[in-house]
């Protein structure tokens, strides 16, 4: 293991530093060292937790006193005596959860975004979720889209950095509660706490508001968010994108973005759990004979074998061309049914053709239409006269 460095030298401190200047100098190193604002960065990492012991011995007077003395030796071991021993960056946030946390903390507001929530410490929320509607085409939903979104979100307020206040000057920490956020007033035998009247509960108050966003240290600006919408899709689905919603107040993680899809309704296919169904009218003669049809399909188009005798209504599955599952392998199926068409209008060659069928048949039938109508014809013109 290298040899550990000196903890005044790690917070870049003089040996008769104030408790005040080792807390700046620490908040100044856990910002620069953050490990949101270096992903993936070992060496900055290492530093972050060698600031955060060098700063839990260091604020203790006593283990400073012993450190000052004996060195590193002096506050190696266990039993809350000696230096921490942080495993993670969670660790250290939930530890030092007093500075990193809301309230007087907030200080670290806007920096420390993004972070898992609870390890700040009780106060933080993350941001507002936020909710949009998203149109999709039938076939999108069937194949799977990106579609890009535009919505008005809450930033941080480009002026003063979501602080809240005027350029050159800074929040101050709430006076009457101290940055505590919380006041107490005696009732009786009882200390009532309750949300401190001067600051809201945020902790800190602001002397000259910013102008642009009298304060809120939030703007509302339009963004543009890619949304990737998988194959399969139902109508009504919920889509939740992660860290798209509003910034937190108080250093939490942003809120997510829930889109509520709707699938347009497809002129020709209906959807039916993970399978497509679609109808298809097809004549007598080729219930009666039998015939090879065409069919589209979600991606392309389909034969399907009609055998001579099919009723109408029967139904022909085409298996793996429906939906492809969300929650499971593969794909449903896509079920054709075939309705058997009445014609409306025949052709005489037709008429006669149907009526030497109805003969072969010895079915009653309805007498020719077109000698119908005239004699129907004469009986006017004739009681006319
Ligand atoms: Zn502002
Ligand atoms: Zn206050």
């Amino acid at each position: 293991m290298a040899k550990k460095r000196d903890y005044y030298t790690v917070l870049e401190v003089d040996k008769n530093a104030s408790q005040d200047d080792i807390k700046k100098a620490y908040r100044k190193m856990a910002m620069k060292y953050h490990p949101d604002r270096n992903p993936g960065d070992k060496q900055a990492e290492a530093k972050f937790k060698e600031a955060a012991e060098a700063y839990e011995v260091l604020r203790d007077e006593a283990k400073r006193k012993r450190y000052d003395q004996f060195g590193h030796d002096g506050v190696s071991g266990s039993g809350g005596q000696g230096a921490p021993n942080f495993t993670s960056a969670e660790d250290i946030f939930s530890h030092f959860a007093d500075i990193f946390g809301g309230g007087a903390g907030s200080f670290f507001d806007g920096i420390f975004g993004g972070m898992g929530g609870s390890a700040f410490g009780q106060g933080v929320r993350a941001g507002a979720s936020l909710k949009c509607r998203v149109n999709i085409t039938f076939e999108e939903s069937a194949a799977g889209v990106t579609k890009t979104i535009e919505l008005r979100r809450n930033e941080i307020c480009s002026t003063c950095h979501g602080n809240g206040a005027e350029s050159g000057s800074k929040p101050r920490v709430c006076s009457t509660c101290g940055g505590r956020g919380q006041v107490y007033r005696n009732q009786g035998f009882f200390s009532v706490s309750q949300t401190c009247p001067t600051c809201q509960g945020k902790g800190t108050f602001i002397d000259k508001p910013c102008a642009s966003c009298k304060g809120s240290g939030r703007e509302a600006k339009t963004v543009r968010i890619r949304v990737n919408i998988p194959a399969g899709i139902e109508d009504g689905t919920r889509l939740r994108v992660p860290d798209e919603g509003e910034p937190s107040d108080t250093g939490g993680p942003r809120g997510d973005l829930y889109c509520y899809i709707f699938v347009q309704e497809h002129d020709f296919f209906a959807r039916q759990g993970d399978d497509v169904v679609c109808q298809i009218p097809i004549t007598f003669a080729q219930a009666a004979l039998g015939t090879e049809l065409e069919v589209p399909t979600l991606k392309n188009k389909a034969r399907v074998k009609i055998p001579p005798g099919t009723q109408s209504g029967q139904v022909f599955r085409l298996r793996g061309l429906g939906f492809k599952r969300l929650r499971d392998r593969g794909e449903g199926d896509q079920i054709v049914q075939v309705i058997v068409e009445t014609p409306k209008k025949l052709t005489q060659r037709q008429e006669e053709l149907f009526r030497e069928l109805a003969a072969i048949e010895e079915k009653h039938v309805s007498p020719q239409r077109k000698g119908f109508m005239d004699r129907w014809k004469n009986y006017f013109s004739d009681s006319g006269e």
